[in-house]
C-alpha cells in the first residue's frame, strides 16, 4: 500500500475510535501517525522490509504494528475489531464533505441513520430538511455528494494505480512461466482516474494460472482476463497470450478512444480478429513493427485518447526534460518541511531550481504571509542563493485571487517577486460567468505568471468552481500567461481533456507539484504523463527551461 492509502486508513481508525468514544490520547496518537505516514519521505513498505519503522519519530509499538499490517497485508485486525462494534457502513458517512464527526454521531444516535443508503433515502424523502442540525441546504449538498461518490465508486487515483502496478510488476517478473510482461489498457495510456490495472503477459495460460495460484493463493481458474483483487481494492487484470500474438494484443488492449476508432474504420467491426490474423501472417515482434506492416501510424499510448495521428518528428515531453519545479510551500506558510529542506530535496531530485510560493495573506487559515514576512523570506532566499552556486530558489507567491479578481498584495510588493501564481481559495460558489470573469481579471494582471489549479476540483471529492476553461485558455494564451497542471494526485488540474485545445491556442503550461512536503515534490511524473496525453512537447512546458533560461524568462516578464 502507498503511504497516502495507509495514512487514510489510519485516519479512518482514529475516526472509528472517536465514534466509539475511546481514549482521546490514543485517538490523537493515531491522528498524528496518519500525518507522519502521509508526509514520510520513504515508502512504509520499504521501512518494514528493512526493519526501520522504529526509527520514525512519533510511531510507537502499536502503530508500527498497524503500519506493518497495512503495508504488507492491506488490513489489520484492529480495523475488523472496530468495525464489528459499529453499525455497518457508519464510517463511510465520514467521507462525505459537510458531514463532520458530530453530525455523523447525531445521525446514528438520534435518527438511526447509519449508512449511505439510509442517508440517501432520508434525503430523497426530504426528512433531513427538518432534522435538527441538518436542514434543507445541507440535504441538497449531501444528495450531490452521495451521487458524486456513487459515480466514483470504482475509481482509484492515478498515483495509487501506478504504485500498485509497480508492486505487481516486481512480484510477477521473477515468475518462471512469464517471458514478457507489460502494462496495457488505460494505465498505459494514463488518465486521472483508473478502474483496473491491466497487464499483458506472454506465457502459457494454464502454467501461469498454476504458478499464480501457488505463489499468491488467489484461486484463479481459466478466464479472460484473469482477475485478482489487489489488497488496495484495485482489480488486477492479466491478459495472457503467446509470443506471436503479443504485438497485436498490445495494440488492441491498449485501446484509446480516438485511436481505436481509427482501427475500426480501417479494419471494420471485427478489427480485433483482423489485426490478430494480419499479425500472425506478418510475425511482428513489436507493436511498432506491427503498425508499420499493416500501414497504421504508431503513436505513443498516451496520445491514443486524443489523436489518431501525430507528427512523427514531435518528441513528447518526458520526465528527464523537467529542470525544476514551481509551486511549493514550506513551513513559512502551510508546508510541512522547511524552505531549506524543500530546496535540498529538489536538488536531490536533480532539479536546478525551485520556485517557492507560499500562501498569501488572505489565506490566513494556511498561515499566509503578511508583507513583512514576505520580505523576511526574500532575505532568507537571498542568503541561500548566495551560499549555493549550482541551485537557485526563485521568489514566488501563491497569491489569492480576491473576490473581485484582484491579487492579494499591493503592486509594489507584487513587483518584487520573480513569479506569481494566482489561485482561487475562496468564494467557490459564484456563478460560472462571474467566476470566469474573476479569473480572467487575475490573468490580465501584469503581475500574474501562472494560473494555479484552474478549476479547484478535488477528484472524487468536489467538482470545483466551474469556470469556462476555454475562455481562460484563450485569455492566458493572448496575455502570455501560463496555466499549471497541478500534479497533486487528487487535483490533476488543468484536466488533460483541455490540452489539445490549449496546444492549438499556443498556450504554455507549467507542471507544478503544489508540494506541501518533500514527498509532494515527487508527483511531477503524473503531470508529465497527462501533458503527454495532450501532445505537449518539452518546448511547450515552462519548467523544462534550464536555470539560466528560466532566470531570463522571468526577468523579461518582470513589471518594473
Ligand atoms: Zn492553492
Ligand atoms: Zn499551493
Amino acid at each position: 500500500m502507498k503511504n497516502s492509502q495507509i495514512s487514510d486508513r489510519i485516519k479512518r481508525l482514529a475516526a472509528m475510535m472517536t465514534l466509539l468514544e475511546e481514549n482521546p490520547f490514543k485517538i490523537r496518537n493515531f491522528e498524528n501517525a496518519a500525518r507522519i505516514v502521509r508526509d514520510h519521505n520513504e515508502d512504509m513498505g520499504v521501512l518494514v522490509d528493512e526493519d526501520r519503522l522504529k526509527d520514525v519519530p512519533g510511531v510507537g509499538k502499536t502503530l508500527a504494528y498497524v503500519i506493518m499490517y497495512y503495508a504488507k497485508a492491506g488490513t489489520v485486525g484492529l480495523e475488523q475489531e472496530l468495525k464489528a462494534q459499529l453499525p455497518e457502513g457508519l464510517p463511510d458517512l465520514l467521507d462525505l464533505p459537510d458531514l463532520g464527526m458530530k453530525k455523523v454521531q447525531s445521525l446514528w444516535q438520534d435518527y438511526e441513520i447509519t449508512n449511505l443508503e439510509a442517508l440517501k433515502k432520508a434525503c430523497e424523502a426530504n426528512t433531513l430538511a427538518d432534522m435538527k442540525g441538518f436542514g434543507a441546504k445541507l440535504q441538497v449538498k449531501l444528495m450531490n455528494a452521495i451521487s458524486f461518490q456513487e459515480k466514483h465508486a470504482r475509481d482509484f487515483y492515478l498515483d495509487t494505480a501506478l504504485f500498485v502496478a509497480q508492486e505487481w510488476m516486481d512480484r510477477l517478473k521473477p515468475l518462471k512461466g512469464i517471458t514478457r510482461i507489460e502494462l496495457t489498457g488505460k494505465l498505459r495510456r494514463g488518465d486521472k482516474l483508473i478502474q483496473s490495472c491491466e497487464f499483458l503477459i506472454e506465457a502459457d495460460a494454464s502454467e501461469l494460472i498454476a504458478e499464480l495460484n501457488d505463489q499468491f493463493d488467489c484461486g484463479l481458474s481459466d478466464s479472460e482476463p484473469l482477475i485478482i483483487k489487489d489488497k488496495s481494492g484495485l482489480p488486477i487484470h492479466f491478459w495472457v497470450c503467446k509470443p506471436e500474438a503479443f504485438a497485436a494484443e498490445q495494440l488492441i488492449r491498449t485501446g484509446g478512444e480516438v485511436y481505436s476508432e481509427k482501427l475500426l474504420d480501417r479494419f471494420g467491426d471485427d478489427a480485433e480478429s483482423a489485426i490478430k490474423s494480419l499479425a500472425r501472417v506478418q510475425g511482428s515482434p513489436s507493436e511498432k513493427e506491427l503498425c508499420k506492416s499493416i500501414d497504421i501510424q504508431w503513436i505513443e499510448p498516451e496520445l491514443r485518447d486524443v489523436y489518431n495521428q501525430y507528427p512523427e518528428d514531435f518528441e513528447l515531453i518526458a520526465q528527464e526534460h523537467i529542470k525544476g519545479a514551481f509551486h511549493a510551500h514550506s513551513t513559512w506558510s502551510d508546508g510541512r518541511n522547511s524552505l531549506e529542506e524543500m530546496a535540498q530535496a529538489s536538488r536531490d531530485l536533480g532539479y536546478q531550481y525551485l520556485g517557492i510560493s507560499e500562501h498569501s495573506q488572505a489565506a490566513y487559515y494556511a498561515n499566509g504571509l503578511k508583507p513583512d514576512r514576505v520580505k523576511a523570506q526574500w532575505d532568507r532566499i537571498d542568503e541561500l542563493n548566495d551560499q549555493s552556486k549550482d541551485f537557485h530558489i526563485f521568489k514566488g507567491i501563491e497569491a489569492d485571487i480576491l473576490s473581485d479578481g484582484s491579487l492579494d498584495y499591493d503592486e509594489e510588493l507584487l513587483a518584487g517577486f520573480d513569479f506569481v501564481i494566482a489561485s482561487i481559495h475562496s468564494h467557490f460558489h459564484l456563478d460560472p460567468v462571474k467566476q470566469t470573469d474573476r479569473i480572467v481579471r487575475a490573468l490580465q494582471s501584469p503581475f500574474t505568471t501562472i494560473l494555479g489549479h484552474p478549476t479547484g476540483r478535488m477528484l472524487m471529492a468536489r467538482p470545483g468552481y466551474n469556470p469556462d476553461l476555454t475562455t481562460l485558455i484563450d485569455v492566458a494564451a493572448e496575455n502570455d500567461k501560463l496555466i499549471e497542471i497541478n500534479t497533486t494526485p487528487k487535483r490533476l488540474d488543468l484536466d488533460w481533456t483541455y490540452l489539445e485545445y490549449a496546444k492549438g491556442k499556443g498556450l504554455k503550461i507549467s507542471i507544478d507539484p503544489d508540494a506541501h512536503s518533500i514527498r509532494g515534490l515527487q508527483t511531477i511524473h503524473l503531470g508529465v504523463l497527462l501533458a503527454r496525453k495532450g501532445g505537449f512537447t518539452s518546448s511547450e512546458v515552462l519548467n523544462t527551461l534550464d536555470v539560466v533560461e528560466m532566470k531570463k524568462y522571468l526577468q523579461d516578464r518582470r513589471v518594473r
